[in-house]
């Protein structure tokens, strides 16, 4: 049986800046904070663990004085830089930079709509890390849109500046994008109304996409590595899922099961921008045995 990890999962760059720079740190001391999981992946989250990386809540930030706390890749919103000021906390920013351009950018789109009375949307995951840095940036005041379901949230009489969180998918944002367009026109009964459309995913994870779909029509069976939390690992799932449907979802070498692999002859593993190469490894060693 042949088994091959793909060459393009793993890790994004952003991920990879974040662990870099916990473990610079984790040199010089034994204890360094983190804001939340430093990735939405359980095995990696215990391998920095045992370095001396505490995961904490927004709860225990606030109650924490004087130490260092590093910040995650998916960003923060402004609140959490105030605490830190107000409490001696010595922050390790490593919020992805694509993460910190959006941010900005939703905060000067946010300042410009609401001159016009408008409302700025957010496509994305409601209570998502990334996504309440987000909603930081307009003070609370950006409107989540998870689906289609939610668009009642939305008054379409009203100009609306449309982002998206960086790891949903290219296809779910257009079709969002197209019904809010829709919906503006039958509301205004006009065709040129004011939808300013920011596609902002990110492309390290919408690159991924096309490549994945050729790697799994390569093989019989597919392994998919992720975190049970992870919104990319969940999407990019799908997408392997839609196109080999004999693609299976693990999060550790536990979860494999022989009868997926017994008419077999070749075996692809691949994961999400938060799953770690070595923990692929591992997976494709027990599927060899
Ligand atoms: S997926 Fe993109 S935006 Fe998100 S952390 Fe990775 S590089 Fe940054």
């Amino acid at each position: 049986m042949e088994v091959e990890i793909d060459s393009n999962s793993g890790f994004c760059f952003g991920v990879v800046n974040a662990i870099q720079l916990a473990e610079m740190e984790l040199e010089k001391t034994d204890l360094l904070y983190c804001l939340g999981d430093i990735v939405h992946n359980n095995a990696e989250v215990e391998r920095l663990k045992g370095k001396g990386l505490t995961t904490i809540n927004h709860e225990e930030f606030k109650n924490l004085k004087n130490c260092k706390v590093l910040l995650r890749a998916h960003g923060e919103p402004p609140e959490t830089y105030k605490i830190a000021l107000e409490n001696n906390i010595q922050l390790i920013d490593a919020s992805c930079p694509v993460v910190l351009k959006l941010q900005k950018n939703i905060k000067l789109g946010f300042d410009a709509i609401l001159e016009k009375g408008g409302q700025v949307v957010i496509y994305g995951k409601e209570g998502h890390a990334e996504v309440n840095g987000l909603v930081g940036q307009t003070n609370g005041k950006a409107i989540v849109i998870g689906g289609i379901d939610d668009l009642e949230k939305i008054d379409f009489s009203k100009p609306i500046n449309i982002f998206s969180q960086t790891t949903k998918s290219i296809e779910g944002f257009y079709a969002i994008e197209k019904e809010i367009r829709n919906r503006m026109i039958d509301s205004q009964r006009k065709d040129n109304v004011q939808l300013i459309s920011n596609d902002t995913i990110c492309r390290q994870v919408s690159h991924r996409q096309p490549q994945l779909r050729e790697f799994v029509k390569r093989h019989d069976v597919v392994v998919f590595v992720s975190g049970k939390k992870s919104s990319n690992g969940k999407m990019l799932f799908q997408v392997c899922k839609d196109e080999n449907p004999n693609t299976y979802f693990v999060s550790d070498e536990n979860e494999l099961e022989k009868a997926w692999f017994e008419k077999a002859t070749s075996v692809g593993i691949c994961g999400a921008t938060s799953t770690p190469r070595w923990l692929m490894e591992k997976i494709a060693e027990s599927v060899k045995k």
